[in-house]
């Protein structure tokens, strides 16, 4: 991977201070020993879903958001030493909920309706824009998002303010059969609604990571079931997949189900989902190469810094390289 030139006034700045660790074109800087210029936020904790597979809910208990001047605040501090900031949480899609927010209209009946009205109240969106609005020259990213939680408000950010909010989603599918969704406890989307709302937005993204969960071999899961699955994978524009093979956590519902999937069919069908997601990821890669993106500084090792591209895309350049930007425009090959 190659980085594109420095701007002018960047090589301008390295020639003045003698060294390129010293620019100060962009704040804020890297170190040369222990690089990493993403930071996290935790917007929220808990979640108040029961998804049958998920002992999540047991050990953190019920949505929980922080409000939106603390986090405003905590923002403001971070971006003085992070150029992206990552909003985490175990529900993010449902931030403001606990806080007097309406559910989301999104209605998984209508799976092609596309767009997706914002709820009253504190929500995910209104959080972005508060956070954008007192730190525009941080990049914002979400950790993991349900696709069918990503309002309007979400939407315009992702689509309007590239440099603001990195037009990357990891949106859990765990399963492209609804009758597996519903043995699951996902009651919130279908199939078809999760992919009317990923086509709507990656029709309208010029660049755009799209990651997901995936399970395979889950209680009940018929052949049948696991080829809708491949099927609708087949269909999106994923450029990478998370596949984790079912494996029974203790005190969830869904070792309650029966209909245990033979370990061996579990096995082959994980593989199986695992080739697609790395046919998936090599051709947006290839799709990709020669192109720009906007790259943050997220790891530094063996005499190599790694950034990340807006897209969740990692390019590698050669320490001695660095002109000591935590954030630069890279080329990916
Ligand atoms: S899988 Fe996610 S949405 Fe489902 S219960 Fe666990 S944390 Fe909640």
């Amino acid at each position: 991977m190659t980085a594109a030139a420095p701007s002018p006034r960047c090589r301008a700045c390295v020639r003045s201070s003698g060294g390129p660790i010293r620019c100060k074109c962009s704040r804020p800087r890297g170190t040369e020993a222990g690089v990493r210029s993403r930071g996290w936020l935790k917007i929220q904790d808990g979640c108040d879903e029961h998804c049958t597979f998920c002992a999540t809910t047991l050990a953190r208990g019920a949505n929980r958001s922080r409000p939106i001047p603390e986090l405003v605040a905590e923002a403001r501090a971070l971006s003085e030493h992070h150029a992206e900031l990552v909003l985490t949480g175990v529900h993010i899609g449902t931030y403001g909920r606990d806080r007097g927010s309406g559910l989301g209209t999104w209605d998984s009946e209508v799976p092609t309706r596309a767009p997706n009205p914002e709820p009253r109240g504190p929500s995910l969106g209104r959080l972005l824009e508060a956070l954008i609005a007192a730190v525009p020259r941080v990049r914002f990213r979400l950790s993991s998002i349900e696709a069918t939680e990503v309002d309007d408000a979400i939407a315009r950010l992702l689509i309007g303010a590239p440099r603001q909010l990195a037009a990357h989603l990891h949106a859990p599918l765990q399963s492209g059969s609804n009758r597996v969704l519903k043995r699951m406890g996902r009651h919130w989307y279908t199939a078809d609604a999760y992919r009317a709302r990923v086509e709507w937005l990656a029709a309208r993204l010029p660049v755009f990571g799209l990651g997901a969960d995936v399970i395979a071999g889950f209680p009940g899961e018929t052949a049948a079931d696991h080829r809708a699955t491949l099927a609708l994978i087949e269909a999106l524009p994923f450029t990478y997949l998370h596949v984790f093979p079912y494996s029974a956590r203790p005190g969830t519902a869904a070792m309650r189900l029966g209909e245990e999937v033979p370990a061996r069919a579990v096995r082959d069908r994980a593989s199986e989902l695992r080739l697609l997601g790395d046919a998936k990821k090599e051709a947006y890669r290839e799709k990709r190469k020669g192109q720009t993106g906007d790259g943050v500084v997220s790891g530094h090792a063996a005499g190599r810094l790694e950034l990340l591209t807006e897209d969740y895309l990692s390019v590698y350049l050669p320490t001695a390289a660095w002109d000591g930007r935590a954030r630069c425009e890279v080329t990916v090959d």
